[in-house]
């Protein structure tokens, strides 16, 4: 009855928005979004989530719905990776922390009563991994690190940045990350620094590829000549496996053929074979047919430097430079477990750069450009260790 009277003094809004169920939980590969904005690689992306999360409904938007994350904080989320539920989400006191050396990685956990919604983050100059759980507030008495040394973690710390918002703060000994990964074990919060590999030798490591496109979906046409995206994606790749290969190094491809994994196929297979580094080759299309030169992609700051290298060394093609580009929505650069670059080519609208594209002499040439910029990578983080 209670209900009802709440209806009637919100007028406005329609009974059939309030009739949807106020809190949420998620689902399987859930991501949040800062806004409601979209383009063509969709809404600016917070992170991917964990399931079981459970989310207070602020408002319903087309195909989104806007969720509290905390008593000051939003964010959206696509309807389809939520369901219905009948918890209500309050504010939970955080739990013990624990961290560990385990050999690969140092893992770091917060035991918490309930899944919480979270975003991470990466700083430079200190190197730093920053994580935020929102709903938790401090009850932690100790940090207990449970092994003598620790491979990658300097120290660990937390912020109360707000009432429940609660920040975690990773301090890493290397200037250059190797990614992490966050989620949960039951109701206990981890998040696993990757070491760097111990050798970094292409020998010692796995590269993953990925040749954009594929199927059917073939990406941009080029302006004269109609050659497809995938197809001299797919080239570039196969002959930048080839170099690697010879080196020592383990590939492993998401497409070897003229074939279209989804996202999600694409990351889970980099994902499955926990590559050291990963690589997706796509070449650019602009609106005009004077846009022109080679660009790398990152999402996360810590990939930037491996994003730089490469950059380098395709400037080399005699390429102009079209940009390094940060905070890229691009699905692929979204994992956070591995330094990753995404390789824009060249522009397949300008007639002279579709020319180039065209010569399989120049595409060897890119693809030793961007195997160059690899080991120049693993060159920078080997000097700094
Ligand atoms: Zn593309």
């Amino acid at each position: 009855m209670k209900k009802i009277i709440t209806l009637a003094t919100l007028g406005c809004i329609s009974l059939s928005s309030l009739a949807e169920a106020q809190y949420v939980k998620t689902t399987d590969n859930a991501y949040l979004q800062y806004g409601n904005g979209g383009d063509r690689l969709g809404g600016s992306k917070i992170g991917f989530v964990d399931n079981g999360i459970t989310l207070r409904v602020i408002e319903t938007n087309n195909d989104l719905y806007k969720v509290a994350l905390s008593d000051s904080r939003w964010a959206y989320i696509p309807k389809e990776y939520t369901v219905p539920t009948t918890d209500t989400t309050t504010t939970v006191n955080t739990g013990s922390w624990s961290i560990a050396d385990q050999g690969s990685k140092d893992r770091i956990t917060v035991s918490l009563p309930r899944r919480l919604a979270y975003r991470s983050y990466t700083l430079l100059e200190p190197s730093t991994i920053v994580v935020e759980l929102y709903g938790a507030t401090d009850n932690s008495n100790w940090i207990s690190q449970r092994t003598p040394s620790l491979g990658m973690v300097d120290y660990v710390t937390f912020n109360q940045v707000e009432s429940d918002v609660y920040q975690i703060v990773i301090r890493l000994k290397s200037k250059y990350q190797w990614g992490y990964k966050i989620g949960y074990n039951g109701n206990s919060f981890t998040i696993d620094v990757r070491h760097t590999p111990e050798k970094l030798d292409l020998k010692h490591l796995t590269i993953g590829l990925d040749a954009g496109h594929g199927g059917e979906y073939p990406g941009a046409r080029s302006v004269n000549m109609g050659l497809l995206e995938k197809d001299v994606n797919l080239d570039i790749i196969l002959r930048l496996q080839k170099l690697l290969e010879k080196e020592g190094a383990k590939v492993v491809l998401t497409r070897s053929g003229d074939t279209g994994p989804s996202m999600a196929e694409r990351k889970k297979i980099w994902r499955d074979a926990n590559v050291d580094i990963a690589v997706s080759v796509h070449n650019n299309s602009g609106g005009s047919p004077t846009a022109k030169g080679t660009s790398t992609y990152y999402k996360h700051l810590f990939c930037r430097p491996l994003a730089e290298t490469v950059l380098n060394r395709m400037l080399e093609t005699g390429l102009p430079l079209f940009g390094l580009v940060g905070n890229f929505n691009f699905s692929l650069n979204g994992p956070p477990e591995f330094p990753n670059v995404l390789v824009e080519g060249m522009f397949m609208s300008n007639p002279d750069e579709e020319k180039l594209l065209a010569d399989p002499k120049f595409r060897q040439k890119v693809a030793e450009k961007i195997f160059a910029g690899l080991k120049d990578y693993l060159k920078q983080v080997k000097s700094a260790k």
